[in-house]
């Protein structure tokens, strides 16, 4: 397969330094993965960064990224609430195959995307689910069913708790990715979690030189049950977060 090889050492030795050995044939999937949100995203929307060497390092190793939380592991079942184009969930599985991964995206079309991409990767994700995480949360077969809750930009965490801490199983987490100061951020959302059944654990700064902005894993345990109130119906996690 004909790629630039720059690029593909440089995810090489980044995920050596977060502890994962890729071999070849993840490599190569890391390849088609990029061919294909780019061709695409010219019908999808699916990201707003193109350039080969920043999906690399914005997508790529910023998904992979999360293994620096110490949390991981193979037999985990976890969650990608808001995956969009799949991250952080398909990286990471790409770099974990044995994951029991759920993908949970609102929006249809990117969905499609998904259920192509997977399958050409030859990714075996436990499920795809269309749906929004306030519904979906209330269904006893995902609630409070996980190990591990993963979700990248999808809202500012104030109101990403609310539709992510439900998910967790009592002594699961939730990690959240998330770039620049988020002080106030955090502040903020310390009384939902509490109310949601979680505990703030901590900030843990991502320290690989290849990623451009400044990155932290918000780390939160979820030691007590969610309130069956939560989440609220659709849209008012991110309208009104708990305060
Ligand atoms: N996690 C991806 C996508 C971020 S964009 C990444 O980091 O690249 C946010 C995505 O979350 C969008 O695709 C949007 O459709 C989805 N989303 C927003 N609110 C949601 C909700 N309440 N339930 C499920 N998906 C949601």
């Amino acid at each position: 397969m004909s790629y630039n090889k720059t690029s593909m050492e440089k995810l090489f030795n980044s995920a050596q330094k977060l502890g994962i050995t890729l071999n070849q044939e993840q490599l190569d999937k890391f390849h088609i993965f990029f061919q294909e949100l780019i061709e695409w995203n010219k019908r999808f929307n699916l990201t707003h960064i193109t350039e080969y060497e920043e999906v690399i390092s914005k997508h790529f190793l910023d998904s992979l990224s999360i293994i620096a939380a110490g949390q991981l592991k193979d037999t985990d079942r976890v969650i990608d609430v808001g995956t969009g184009g799949g991250f952080p969930g398909l990286p990471l599985l790409i770099a974990y195959p044995h994951f029991k991964l759920v993908l949970l995206e609102a929006t249809a079309k990117k969905v499609i995307f998904l259920k192509h991409i997977t399958q050409v990767l030859g990714l075996s994700v436990q499920e795809i689910i269309t749906d929004r995480a306030e519904t979906v949360a209330h269904q006893p077969e995902y609630r409070e069913q996980f190990d591990i809750v993963l979700s990248r930009a999808v809202a500012e965490l104030p109101a990403a708790v609310e539709l992510t801490l439900p998910f967790c199983k009592i002594g699961g987490v939730f990690i959240a990715s998330k770039k620049g100061d988020i002080t106030q951020e955090v502040s903020l959302s310390l009384k939902g979690i509490d109310i949601l059944g979680g505990k703030l654990r901590e900030i843990k700064p991502v320290t690989l030189k290849e990623l451009p902005d400044q990155r932290q894993l918000v780390i939160i345990d979820k030691i007590k049950s969610t309130p069956v109130q939560y989440p609220r119906r659709p849209g008012m996690p991110e309208k009104k977060p708990i305060k």
